[in-house]
């Protein structure tokens, strides 16, 4: 058991929130019950995963997603409403960790997924989101390991023989920053999302492109930090993964 305030403390100094400036506060969102023994993993706070921590009678919910982004209407209503009301009812805390649990160099989203591709000498490129690495296979042997890992057929961008040695990564919707990775000249940009320039972005920067799913990139992040919590504090600890195709 972990009161709440001192988990939300561990949690921000372990993750280095201070150091960011997202686009929603991270930390504890949603405050419910003092005390915690039983934490719940999810990648987004939609109504079906707090659905779900209800009746697994979580104490906490930890997402990569939470509320209260920028831009979005300040006005609590609609399924805004409904979600912070079924919290606040059942008194669950709701903790959101964004860009820290990107960054974070043992339970990051990145690290994470970089373990996973089996990707040597893992690093981030400079002050970017962007994560670099070596490794030493075709891309479509690349692409076989993302959809084995995520459980998702990738949308490949590239020549199926083409040799990756040099590889980038961003985990979410990152398509943007493919911009790094030309930089680099990598030779394979890997991301949750695409758009419709970017296969002609590749196509012209002689640059792989894999997208491999926003929710599926960033399912490990949460993953880790949540068994983190649970080894360091003994509490209860339980994923559950939403499907999302995106
Ligand atoms: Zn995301």
């Amino acid at each position: 058991m972990i009161d709440n305030k001192t988990l939300a403390t561990y949690c921000n100094e372990y993750l280095n929130v201070a150091k960011f400036s997202d686009y929603c506060p991270n930390g504890l969102q949603i405050e419910g019950t003092s005390e915690i023994t039983k934490i719940i993993a999810g990648v987004s706070a939609n109504q079906d995963l707090i659905d779900q921590a209800i009746d697994e009678k979580a104490d906490a919910l930890f997402v990569h997603h939470g509320f209260f982004w920028k831009n979005e209407k300040a006005s609590i209503t609609g399924i805004k409403k409904n979600r912070i009301k079924a919290l606040l009812d059942n008194n669950i805390n709701l903790f959101a960790y964004h860009l820290p649990l990107d960054a974070h160099p043992v339970v990051g989203n990145n690290i994470q997924l970089a373990l996973r591709l089996k990707i040597q000498n893992p690093q981030p490129m400079g002050d970017t989101l962007v994560w670099k690495g070596q490794i030493d296979a075709p891309l479509s042997d690349v692409a076989q390991t993302l959809h084995n890992v995520t459980g998702r057929e990738p949308l490949i961008f590239g020549d199926a023989d083409k040799p990756i040695r040099t590889i980038t990564w961003c985990t979410g919707g990152a398509q943007s920053y493919i911009e790094h990775a030309i930089e680099i000249d990598a030779d394979c940009f890997i991301t949750g999302e695409v758009s419709e320039q970017i296969p002609a972005i590749a196509k012209e920067n002689n640059i792989a492109y894999i997208s491999a799913g926003h929710h599926a990139t960033e399912r490990y992040g949460v993953q880790a930090l949540c068994q983190h919590l649970a080894q360091q504090f003994d509490l209860d600890y339980q994923y559950i993964d939403i499907d999302n195709i995106v």
